[in-house]
């Protein structure tokens, strides 16, 4: 409308500002009306009625149907808000920011205001917000400072069927709350069809259904197994794009570098297709992509295009994308796996379950029939798939909740009221585990030192190397590498043209020889003393986003180091006591070098890599001990962010973990030159 006015001569900056405020009522209010369009806005009444009537109310529906959007803002227009915020928790970072976002808009205010979300290390609320999304993490953090939650009138606990560690504690929690704090209404939303089992365990609860608009979807399975899931999603993207009528496709893959793989690969080929076939549109969505390409997925696909969403099952149930009639699942999923046995925990591409399988199918049938191409065989299907995910709490590695509930003042962890417990080795080995780590006495109960550790929302791995510093006097130090640590492996960029330059700049920060954590601490102490240059970032392939993101965590620790007092103490050439506080934290996860030339881990012997991706890689001579801040398997069991260790620093640091025969070294007289190195 102001382009159209623009063009006439006569037309004052008021007449453009009052179209412009017209236009966008007019957009705010067609908006109202597909609010009025949604499944759940039929039953609005109903779950109104049956909020006031209960305290624990169990709400199923199809994803897409307005749980999440919706229901906070009807208890809010009947006026719980006046009585506390209305609170929603997600089990996803990126999915609590972009509904925040999208109600925020619904109700006409700025983000932040009357509506806001808090994920670990960004809090978007202010005094006005009645709204707050958050991660199911951060609620149980907020238990810390709020053991009743009296900020809050109702509770929505959502996607309460993924069963994220966090939530499942929730549960818990929220269940004792509500004995005593019988103003507090609590609605535990799910996209499928658990509802029972929650019903059960919150006293025989009762289950509203919101039946959502379903239409038929067909399932084409491949008649063989696929050897290469990625390379065949590609195939049938281009397939689809070119025999099939207009209707967006999602693809399920399961994490950002296959997500960018696909990406690289669908702009190479469809170069080829020549500008008969409609232009395809690549949008990625995965947690650690910036917001704003985040927010592209949601756009409208303009005429005579096609959209392709590539993501992980962040897209399965948590976010909603309007216009997909085809869906392609690889069948694979990142998942944590936990061996309580040998304490290892490693993020791996895990088969999905039917379930998960079922809801992928159904993202195609929103709007219109659909198809949903599965990336494996029938056969496969029905014998080879879970019929259901395994709650991450038996899958997982427990520290951190278990620190998390001591501090709470839960004891008896064994007789918790789990909805589903724990393996009891999981529970013992994080028990174990915070032993070592001095956060609990050898009765179980919390220490002093395990109370500062808990005020970090940090492994407590990470903490207790944030605490241990202060001995080696580079806390300063050390809350950078954590930060920078924090910043999952997005520090540094590679563009394939450029690949040379970008590895030599690298090879600069890790000079010296201290390893992947010096090398963090290198990037980022540089930043700074360029004055946070964006020049010096591109010059040196670093993610300057990343680095303003590790800089406002690190305030955040720096703020949270101050509460529980660590002096701050900065050396920036003492590479050694970094590794040192480091070691105090991660004393589990480190590996030495046998004789074959492969690295075991020192306890446990389990056969493990240095991820190609770590400074150390380049070395002539790989380092003999070794610590790791976490294990990933891909084609092969890798450790991420290696350190070079002394072995005595073991028993020095972690003796009641480490005898002298752990770190007994027949062959260390054989490779003088590396004890001059490090
Ligand atoms: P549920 O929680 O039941 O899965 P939601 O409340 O998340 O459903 O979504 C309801 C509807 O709101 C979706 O069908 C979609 O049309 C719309 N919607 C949600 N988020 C966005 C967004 N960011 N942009 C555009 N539309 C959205
Ligand atoms: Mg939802």
């Amino acid at each position: 409308i102001s382009q159209q006015m623009m063009a006439g001569q006569n037309v004052t900056t008021e007449d453009i500002k009052s179209a412009r405020k017209r236009a966008e009522e007019n957009q705010h209010l067609s908006m109202l009306e597909s609010r009025k369009q949604l499944p759940i806005y039929a039953y609005r009444e109903v779950l109104l009625q049956a909020v006031r009537d209960h305290q624990v109310i169990i709400m199923v529906g199809e994803t897409g149907s307005g749980k999440t959007t919706q229901v906070p803002q009807y208890l809010h227009e009947v006026g719980y808000s006046e009585m506390g915020m209305i609170g929603c928790t997600q089990p996803r970072r990126v999915a609590a920011m972009s509904v925040a976002a999208r109600v925020a808009h619904e109700m006409n205010t700025k983000l932040g205001n009357e509506v806001g979300y808090s994920i670990r290390f960004e809090d978007c609320t202010s005094e006005k917000t009645k709204i707050k999304y958050m991660t199911d993490g951060m609620l149980l953090r907020e238990f810390l400072t709020e053991p009743d939650l009296k900020s809050y009138s109702c509770m929505i606990i959502d996607e309460a069927h993924e069963r994220t560690l966090s939530t499942d504690i929730l549960f818990g929690l929220i269940k004792d709350i509500s004995r005593y704090r019988e103003d507090l209404k609590i609605i535990i939303a799910s996209a499928t069809l658990d509802a029972e089992k929650f019903s059960e365990y919150f006293d025989n609860a009762p289950i509203v259904k919101i039946p959502g608009r379903m239409f038929p979807v067909d399932i084409l399975y491949t008649r063989a197994p696929e050897a290469d899931y990625l390379d065949a999603a590609i195939v049938t993207v281009l397939q689809i794009h070119i025999t099939q009528p207009p209707g967006d496709i999602l693809v399920f893959l399961t994490g950002q570098e296959e997500i960018e793989t696909a990406e690289e690969l669908l702009l190479f080929r469809t170069r080829g297709l020549g500008s008969r076939i409609r232009e395809l549109l690549i949008r990625p969505i995965y947690a650690t992509l910036p917001s704003e390409r985040q927010a592209q997925v949601f756009e409208v696909t303009p005429p005579n295009s096609r959209k392709v969403v590539i993501g992980t099952n962040i897209a399965e149930t948590s976010l909603t994308i309007p216009g997909i009639c085809y869906v392609i699942d690889a069948g694979f999923c990142k998942q944590t796996n936990y061996n309580p046995q040998t304490g290892m925990e490693s993020l791996l591409v895990t088969p999905i379950s039917q379930a998960m399988a079922n809801q992928r199918a159904g993202r195609a049938g929103r709007t219109q029939p659909g198809k949903c191409f599965r990336l494996y065989t029938a056969w496969s299907y029905k014998h080879e798939l879970d019929e259901t995910t395994i709650p991450e709490i038996q899958r997982t590695n427990l520290g951190t909740v278990v620190l998390l509930m001591k501090s709470l003042g839960i004891n008896d962890l064994l007789h918790f009221d789990f909805m589903d417990p724990p393996p009891e080795k999981s529970l013992i080995r994080a028990l174990e585990q915070l032993y070592a780590l001095g956060a609990l006495n050898d009765r179980g109960e919390l220490t002093k030192l395990g109370r500062r550790m808990a005020e970090f929302p940090l492994d407590p791995m990470m903490s207790k190397a944030l605490l241990a510093s202060e001995k080696y006097g580079v806390s300063e130090e050390v809350m950078t590498v954590c930060a920078m640590l924090s910043v999952n492996n997005t520090i540094f960029y590679r563009p394939k043209d450029k690949a040379v330059h970008a590895d030599n700049a690298r090879l600069n920060f890790a000079r010296g020889g201290g390893g992947d954590h010096i090398c963090l601490l290198n990037v980022y102490n540089q930043w700074v003393e360029t004055n946070y240059s964006t020049q010096w970032t591109y010059e040196n392939f670093v993610v300057m986003r990343a680095l303003k993101t590790a800089r406002d965590i690190r305030e955040q620790l720096a703020g949270l180091c101050d509460r529980v007092e660590i002096e701050k103490t900065s050396n920036p050439h003492n590479t050694e006591g970094v590794r040192k506080a480091m070691c105090a934290g991660f004393f589990y996860n480190t590996a030495k070098l046998d004789s074959s030339g492969a690295y075991k881990t020192v306890k446990q012997k389990h056969t493990v890599h240095i991820h190609p991706s770590s400074c150390l890689v380049k070395l002539e001579e790989m380092p003999r001990w070794v610590l790791y801040h976490e294990l990933a398997f891909t084609s092969k069991e890798y450790m991420r962010q290696v350190a070079p260790i002394k072995a005595e620093w073991l028993t020095e640091i972690a003796p009641h973990y480490y005898k002298t025969k752990d770190v007994e070294d027949s062959t260390t007289k054989k490779m003088p030159k590396l004890t001059g190195r490090f």
